[in-house]
């Protein structure tokens, strides 16, 4: 049973020092279902509990971006061997936000292209189109059983609707469908739930920004992906499952506990809420989850398509004319039945990533043909201050962390912290001085999401590369930004 963090040399001291004085590494956690976003010590204790769960392979596992979370912390990833039968899946390994990721589209636009009004034009058509902020409705129609086909489908369901380009799906994780999917396993709570909200944004960090290309670090990844200048105007989408992915992780926690019960399925902490893979309840969760992972791409898409009109109505040019060809869809919140190979032998895991970012290395069966020679992209998000990152995979990450990497800067502050602690005035005052514009439903995700809010996301990607489990390509800047 191992626990490992990658960390850089600040890191290394700060664990050090607090770890001397924290008594026990398994007691626990102190997150809270609601928030997601604690601190950092906690994070240590969950990464420990998490390597005492039965059935895991290797290390239990934190990326540089670790925060606490439900459970798991945030950065975490955990994998555990299909052919043990005490194995176990878990829902807080997976987050509440089924399948949450982020996509990036490209576009011929330069940053001249956008300058002055045409931005206010292009940030005010995105605001207006994508529906966005807590528990609003969105304008995509949907029935019932077109939701069960929508689960069952994925991806597939947007192409036939027109809502998604046939080639969006080469690009997506998974081709933008899991076939584990099974609608009977989603409760019909959650899939009304989901209904109201497709093509929606929600809250929180969640976003679609308009970014230029700030730096290229590898040349040939880069215009492999279609990015091949400094200033090319891209577009980053950062939601996931909303209601209806909560929902199944909250049905799934609630059976699970009964399950715990009947299995004899002793915990460190009770958030680790988990049933064995080949139970009827972990399968019944495997399904549900794959439901919402497909719900998730939908969910991307419909949005992707909003933006691609959003754009055509500034520039009364079609998205195809403008080359607003999708570069990559990563999930950051799963749990994938995938093949490792662990002490020389190919073995079928359940990776568990919650808050990290598949990044498989070039050459892997399982990612777009076009991409073979450089490897899977990674998208990371920044803040919507900073900057953001295109990465690909590696060798070394697909031995090392079972093929994965972080998702995006971390957490810092909790949301009260930051509420408490930052001005409202001098985040806004910042963001005008970087010539950021933003359009927010809710004010006070100004302080919440402020930079200070988060770690140094070029630590972090810095920390990703030194330990070799993902390599760099390009750096994004954000000019304008869409908000919950
Ligand atoms: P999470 O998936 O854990 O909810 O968030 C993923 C990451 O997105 C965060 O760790 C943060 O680095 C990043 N992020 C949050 N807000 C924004 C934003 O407005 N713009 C960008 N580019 N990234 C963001
Ligand atoms: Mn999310
Ligand atoms: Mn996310």
């Amino acid at each position: 049973v191992r626990a490992e963090i990658i960390v850089n040399d600040d890191l290394q001291t700060l664990l050090v020092d607090e770890l001397q004085k924290s008594s026990s590494c398994c007691c626990s956690s102190e997150s809270s279902a609601a928030g997601e976003d604690g601190a950092f010590i906690p994070s240590l204790r969950q990464v420990a509990n998490v390597a005492a769960l039965p059935g895991i392979v290797g290390a239990s596992l934190a990326m540089p971006d670790v925060h606490s979370g439900y459970g798991f912390c945030i950065g975490n990833v955990a994998a555990f061997d299909m052919e043990d039968p005490l194995a176990v899946i878990s829902p807080g390994g997976v987050g509440f936000d089924i399948n949450c990721g982020v996509r990036l589209i490209r576009s011929n636009l330069t940053e001249a292209d956008v300058r002055g009004t045409v931005r206010e034009e292009l940030a005010d058509a995105m605001f207006r189109n994508i529906p966005v902020g807590v528990g609003v409705n969105g304008d995509i129609p949907c029935s019932m059983e077109e939701l069960d086909k929508i689960l069952r489908e994925g991806i597939n369901w947007a192409i036939d609707k027109g809502y998604a380009w046939k080639e969006d799906r080469d690009h997506c994780e998974d081709n933008g469908r899991m076939e584990t999917a099974d609608p009977k396993c989603v409760s019909n709570r959650a899939k009304r739930r989901g209904l109201k909200q497709l093509g929606t944004l929600g809250a929180g960090n969640h976003y679609a920004e308009i970014q230029v290309v700030d730096e290229i670090y590898n040349q040939q990844a880069a215009s492999t992906m279609g990015i091949g200048q400094i200033g090319q105007v891209c577009i980053m989408i950062h939601t996931g499952s909303r209601g209806l992915g909560h929902q199944v992780a909250t049905d799934a926690l609630t059976v699970m506990e009964r399950a715990m019960a009947r299995d004899r399925i002793e915990l460190n902490d009770r958030q680790l809420s988990c049933a064995r893979i080949s139970s009827h309840e972990g399968k019944e969760y495997l399904s549900a989850m794959s439901s919402a992972a497909n719900f998730a791409w939908v969910n991307r898409s419909c949005i992707t398509y909003l933006t691609r009109k959003s754009f055509s109505e500034v520039f009364h040019r079609t998205p195809d004319e403008m080359e607003m060809h999708l570069v990559y869809d990563v999930c950051h919140n799963i749990a994938k039945i995938e093949t490792h190979v662990v002490d020389g032998v190919k073995k079928k895991l359940l990776v568990h990533r919650k808050g990290s970012t598949r990044a498989f290395p070039p050459h892997h069966p399982n990612i777009p043909k076009d991409y073979q020679s450089i490897g899977q992209p990674v998208l990371i998000g920044g803040t919507m201050g900073t900057c953001s990152y295109v990465l690909v995979g590696t060798e070394r990450g697909m031995s090392e962390t079972f093929g994965s990497t972080c998702h995006g800067a971390g957490r810092a502050l909790s949301r009260n912290q930051s509420r408490k602690t930052l001005d409202h005035t001098q985040v806004l005052d910042q963001l005008h001085k970087n010539d950021i514009i933003i359009r927010v439903a809710s004010p006070k995700l100004i302080t919440e999401e402020a930079p200070e809010s988060y770690k140094n996301v070029c630590d972090v990607i810095e920390t990703c590369q030194d330990a070799g489990i993902s390599e760099k390509v390009v750096k994004l800047r954000p000019i304008a930004v869409i908000k919950g």
